[in-house]
């Protein structure tokens, strides 16, 4: 058998380790007979499993207390719709633009609400994280969205808006479990599993308490959060298999010890790409230094053929889901928790040694 080092955006790489706790329970779990997949979500045995990984969600994040963990379906992308009919009151909110998924969101919002654009990074290809001007906050939005982590651009928010008491709301899909976050910061912080937590049919939600009960007239109960919260997250069949993947990812994290070690581990593989990049007469990070984020890296060599030669080289050996975006081209290395840092080194061997080619 031989792995390969997955630098895919998501469905992404797993731990090994995990992966194989997994298949050693994958026809009978603990003794009870059968597979995970083929329990009853309203088992005794899944109930366990299902709050344990509630609770490892709150030990690993430190969530507080007046937040509720939902796990739902429709990814991501169903947050984009879910958030304004839960959190719109008045019907409107702020909008920071930093790349597709942002665009997206406000998009879908705007089928509900009042959308006001506070800044925008689209004037350069979004390869930076604009700065705020706090007076075009609008003081009584219902929320104000941003993306956290841009997956296609490779951008992170270092510092968050200062918004006061309007909600902030974050799509946190390709960042969640990378390093320690506030969680009292935020109204709600969403997540499609498939980048950082688990396999794909997995959305996380965490919304504080406050913000569920609110949704708009017609809301369909399925979209609803207080359906959700009030039933466990078991108001219909809850993606099982994905939320047991989840619960031993979440150990996986714990074991290793906790957030503040997958920051340090990611932060260490991304300074060998970064470093490798700021030197490179070939390569070139297309991410401004303040912006840059931790686990999307994206990078041209300036020219589509040499770009489509590199990607060969490097699926030749090995590494494999380098290409980047359709919508920038070039190259992304996706370096989430479960990539090892002996993946990275091995990416820029193999940069170093086509650089050394090529010029
Ligand atoms: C992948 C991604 C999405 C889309 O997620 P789905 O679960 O496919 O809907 C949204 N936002 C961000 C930041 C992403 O990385």
């Amino acid at each position: 058998m031989a792995r390969v080092y997955n630098f895919s955006a998501g469905p992404a790489t797993l731990p090994e380790e995990v992966l194989k706790t997994a298949a050693s329970e994958l026809v009978e779990y603990g003794d009870s007979g059968q597979s995970v997949m083929e329990m009853s979500h309203r088992s005794k045995e899944y109930q366990a499993i299902i709050d344990e990984c509630e609770s490892l969600f709150r030990e690993v994040m430190s969530i507080p207390d007046n937040y509720r963990v939902l796990f739902l379906q429709g990814g991501a992308s169903l947050q984009f719709a879910m958030v304004p009919l839960n959190l719109a009151k008045k019907g409107r909110a702020d909008f920071a633009i930093t790349g597709q998924w942002a665009k997206k969101a406000r998009a879908e919002a705007a089928k509900f609400i009042d959308c006001n654009v506070v800044s925008s990074s689209e004037d350069k290809t979004f390869s930076y994280i604009p700065k705020f001007d706090e007076s075009k906050f609008d003081k009584d939005a219902d929320y104000f969205h941003i993306c956290m982590n841009n997956t296609i651009y490779g951008t992170y928010f270092h510092q968050l808006p200062n918004t006061g008491d309007v909600p902030l709301v974050a799509d946190i899909s390709s960042c969640i479990l990378s390093e320690p976050i506030d969680v009292s910061k935020f109204g709600v912080l969403y997540a499609g599993a498939q980048k950082n937590i688990g396999p794909a049919g997995l959305t996380v939600v965490i919304v504080r308490e406050d913000l569920i009960g609110n949704a708009r007239e017609g809301t369909p109960t399925m979209l609803d959060y207080k359906t959700h919260a009030d039933n466990g997250s078991m108001f219909n069949t809850p993606p099982t298999y994905a939320i047991y993947m989840c619960k031993l990812v979440l150990a996986w994290i714990k074991s290793k010890g906790g957030l503040s070690a997958m920051a340090e581990h990611n932060k260490k593989k991304a300074a060998i790409l970064y470093d490798f990049l700021d030197n490179s007469k070939l390569f070139k990070g297309t991410v401004e230094k303040d912006s840059r984020s931790l686990m999307n890296v994206p990078f041209v060599t300036g020219d589509a053929d040499l770009d489509k030669k590199f990607i060969e080289r490097c699926t030749e050996n090995g590494l494999v889901n380098l290409k980047g975006h359709r919508s920038v081209g070039g190259m992304r290395a996706s370096i989430y928790n479960a990539m090892p840092i002996k993946g990275v080194e091995k990416l820029v061997e193999i940069m170093k040694e086509f650089e050394a080619e090529n010029i």
